[in-house]
């Protein structure tokens, strides 16, 4: 029998990557604090753990995909951790996004436990996470990563070796300051156009075979009724929440800082996720910076 495959955070993007991990045949074992997440896992076929250190008990691979790095540190580390119960020689995969330091800091924990844990976070948003379309940026030794990569591939398409432990998370946290800065942007831009008179979609073509186009624009358009599928059309729910990217965009800021490197665009965008998440706006998708740029208190 395959080796049973542990899963703990099954929210916006961990509930479909558990699912895609079900539909490519392994045996799951799930843990989350929420009753309705896990019970969706278990209608699709998922046993399911009392804490992370029951599932580690039962399990030789375990993928993690958390908020941020308080909760990873709880779940590995905290009483009834994954790393309390944890096997020898058990492959820990984590994807949430978190700061590169805890990762090396978690993962070299788990090393004293003679565990291997990886940093494995994504990209590609929860359209990515269902169709098992993400791409993994892994920060571990080549070996390793040779061992995390049949794993990965039921969840996502490109599997990217970045180097080191932590290396992952730095990949991440720069795509994602990318990210941050093309969404105000490209929000910014759209309601310029559309206050200015243009029509939306008509203006979102434009960008898209223009130099303006990237992922905002294209795939993710922050402006409703542009694009079918996305957040903005559904009242930005169930996608990447604004939390979330103040959360990482929070994470370039202080790296910057860190080490003395500006920047200028990157701590603005932050402001603005900051903002928004002091509106109550954080549970909506990152896109609504649109919406709050948009609104108009007379309409
Ligand atoms: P989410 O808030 O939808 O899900 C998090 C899940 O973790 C929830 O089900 C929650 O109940 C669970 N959880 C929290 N603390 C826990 C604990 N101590 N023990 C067990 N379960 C716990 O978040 P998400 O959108 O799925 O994102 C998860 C991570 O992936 C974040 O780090 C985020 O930055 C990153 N990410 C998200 C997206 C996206 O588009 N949503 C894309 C790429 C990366």
């Amino acid at each position: 029998a395959k080796p049973t495959v542990g899963f703990i955070g099954l929210g916006n993007m961990g509930a479909h990557q558990a699912a895609n991990l079900i539909k490519k045949g392994h045996n799951l074992m799930v843990f989350d604090l929420s009753k309705d997440n896990v019970n969706k896992l278990k209608e699709k076929g998922a046993s399911v753990a009392s804490s992370p250190a029951e599932l580690a008990k039962n399990c030789d691979v375990i993928v993690t995909m958390l908020p941020a790095s308080k909760h990873v540190k709880g779940v590995y580390c905290g009483e009834n951790g994954i790393l309390s119960t944890v096997k020898p020689g058990t492959l820990l995969l984590d994807s949430s996004t978190i700061d590169p330091e805890t990762a090396r800091e978690v993962s070299k924990i788990a090393s004293e436990h003679k565990a291997t844990m990886l940093d494995c976070p994504v990209s590609g948003g929860t359209g990515g996470a269902e169709a098992g379309t993400l791409t993994f940026m892994v920060g571990g030794s080549e070996s390793d990563f040779n061992k995390a990569k049949p794993y990965l591939e039921c969840m996502g398409k490109n599997i990217v070796h970045c180097g080191g432990v932590g290396t992952g998370q730095v990949a991440k946290v720069c795509n994602n300051l990318v990210l941050g800065i093309s969404m105000v942007g490209v929000s910014e831009a759209m309601n310029l156009g559309v206050k200015l008179g243009m029509d939306p979609k008509k203006l979102a073509g434009i960008f898209n075979t223009s130099s303006a186009r990237c992922w905002s624009s294209e795939l993710y358009n922050p402006c409703p009724g542009v694009l079918e599928n996305s957040p903005a059309s559904r009242g930005y729910t169930g996608g990447f929440g604004s939390a979330l990217m103040n959360k990482d965009l929070g994470l370039a800021v202080d790296s910057a800082k860190s080490i003395g490197e500006p920047l200028p665009l990157g701590n603005s965008a932050h402001q603005v996720y900051t903002l928004l998440v002091a509106k109550g706006e954080g549970n909506k998708d990152f896109s609504v910076v649109y919406d709050f740029l948009n609104k108009r208190s007379d309409n």
